[in-house]
């Protein structure tokens, strides 16, 4: 099949989350099962120098916003055997000229624009589209554009597939937006298609929402998270959509791309380990990592205290509330505790660099408010526990590649972290699949009866078995690119 992936991330190269981890992994897989797949990605300023090779094909699109024409230059490469287009615009405003991936003012503009022109290099192509796979809010104009617009210019896609990563972020935005890139916004401001109908702005447009209406397949990351958009805090105000259309709602669970996220021959690490180890040779690798770990981070060299970690957006979904209830309980009960992560939100950020103060002197807790891949890859090999308490979590991969490191998670039972931890003490589920400690309520006492057990696990060395036992887990891409496979296969 000829698969083409528009998104605005991609691993590790353009990568502010999950997002890029899934287009990069699931494109791999794919590529490996024998699909021809191209990703259309932005061109930023420093992808010159992440990938040096990648070429200017001397192309141009020509793309109009606002009645005025815009040339774009189209650089390409080819890694691992998937096509990398990438979309350097040259608009007056610098779309993508620019140091973040979001975070401006004029998101929805950008991402417009980005998805217009992605479709115009696809139009120029003249090429026969099996699947064209959609990611999220910054592509969600793409079906509209294809259905009402290119479809009738001699374009031709067979399958149009849309994979929401987080219902949260819906691109709501409004009707001279879409004047800007040619469409008759009128016509979109009506139930039946993109009118937003979650807030009072009667004259407001949701492009989630139109990319759920449009495409012929809608998924998203996990099962449980499919049945929780359906309800009204699950989908934050697209629940009706949801339901209506709910026939070609599909939950598929993320992978993790096994060879990105190997602890066998990730270069970061000093100690490496596989499933093939024994169980002591695998302690003894986790030991050096997180002897390392402590003397890069100054923290006190006790490898007899139980390493807990926190890697991740300090946004509201990951439960940032919880997160300092956490620290409290695990440095107050002899742990140490390590955090790599920034939050957008001010306030936010302003509480946790208030705890760094606090515990300043405290040789026991780090705090690093930054991204910092190889840093996060050091914590997840070195430490003994991953805490995760979110609100909402659509999939979630920061359980799955802890556990692919032999870091045991705690959670909260909610979307895809309730489809991939099972409690240890859980007796419904069987012997081999439980693989951490989940609790239910989004409330510190529950959290801490979690950390208690994990504490007490630790002490009386059960938890080395559990972590052993989670490296056999597969959580690779094997199982849901053939999900994916199958989907795309499907008569629309
Ligand atoms: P989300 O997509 O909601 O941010 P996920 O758990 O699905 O959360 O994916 C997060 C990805 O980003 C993981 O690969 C995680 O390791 C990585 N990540 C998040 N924050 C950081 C950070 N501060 N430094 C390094 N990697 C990070």
């Amino acid at each position: 099949m000829n698969i083409v992936e528009i998104s605005a991330e991609f691993a590790p190269i353009i990568k502010v989350g999950g997002l890029a981890d899934v287009v990069h992994g699931l494109s791999m897989e794919l590529v490996k099962r024998g699909q021809d797949v191209t990703v259309i990605l932005p061109f930023f300023p420093w992808i010159k120098k992440k990938i040096p090779h990648v070429r200017n094909t001397k192309k141009t699109i020509v793309t109009c916003e606002k009645n005025q024409w815009h040339n774009n230059s189209i650089w390409e490469v080819i890694q691992d055997q998937v096509h990398l287009i990438f979309i350097e615009d040259h608009h007056p405003d610098r779309y993508f000229s620019r140091e973040n991936i979001y975070g401006y003012q004029d998101d929805i503009a950008r991402f417009l624009y980005f998805s217009k022109v992605a479709m115009d290099f696809l139009l120029n192509e003249k090429k026969t589209i099996d699947v064209l796979h959609l990611h999220d809010w910054h592509t969600a104009i793409c079906p509209i554009l294809y259905k009402d617009i290119l479809q009738s210019h001699n374009m031709t896609v067979k399958k149009i597939a849309f994979t929401v990563h987080n219902f949260q972020h819906q691109g709501k935005c409004s009707q001279q937006n879409l004047r800007n890139i040619g469409l008759d916004a009128k016509k979109y401001l009506n139930k039946e298609l993109l009118q937003d109908e979650s807030s009072d702005d009667l004259e407001l447009l949701n492009l989630l929402k139109g990319a759920i209406v449009y495409s012929d397949v809608v998924t998203t990351v996990s099962k449980s998270y499919a049945q929780e958009v359906v309800q009204k805090e699950g989908a934050f105000g697209l629940e009706k959509v949801v339901k209506d259309n709910k026939g070609k709602l599909f939950g598929i669970v993320n992978g993790l791309d096994y060879e990105e996220w190997n602890p066998e021959k990730d270069t970061h690490l000093k100690g490496h380990f596989s499933p093939r180890n024994t169980e002591k040779e695998l302690h003894e690798a986790k030991l050096v990592n997180k002897q390392n770990l402590q003397s890069e981070l100054g923290l006190a060299p006790d490898s007899m205290k139980p390493m807990f970690i926190s890697i991740g957006r300090l946004v509201w979904q990951k439960g940032p509330e919880l997160i300092k209830e956490a620290i409290s309980y695990i440095i107050n009960s002899g742990g140490q505790f390590v955090l790599c992560g920034s939050s957008p939100e001010k306030d936010t950020q302003k509480k946790f660099d208030e705890l760094k103060k606090m515990y300043n002197s405290n040789k026991n807790i780090h705090f690093h408010f930054d991204y910092n891949e190889p840093l996060a890859r050091k914590m997840f090999a070195g430490a003994d526990f991953i805490i995760i308490p979110s609100k909402f979590e659509p999939c979630g991969l920061t359980q799955l590649i802890a556990m692919r490191y032999a870091t045991i998670p705690i959670v909260r039972k909610t979307g895809g972290l309730a489809d991939t931890v099972f409690d240890v003490d859980d007796k419904n589920v069987p012997e081999k699949a439980r693989n951490g400690y989940v609790f239910e309520k989004d409330d510190a006492s529950e959290l801490f009866e979690s950390l208690k057990r994990a504490f007490n696990d630790f002490k009386n060395n059960k938890t080395k078995h559990i972590a052993y036992k989670n490296l056999e887990l597969d959580h690779s891409w094997t199982e849901p690119a053939k999900e994916y496979l199958a989907l795309f296969a499907l008569k629309n």
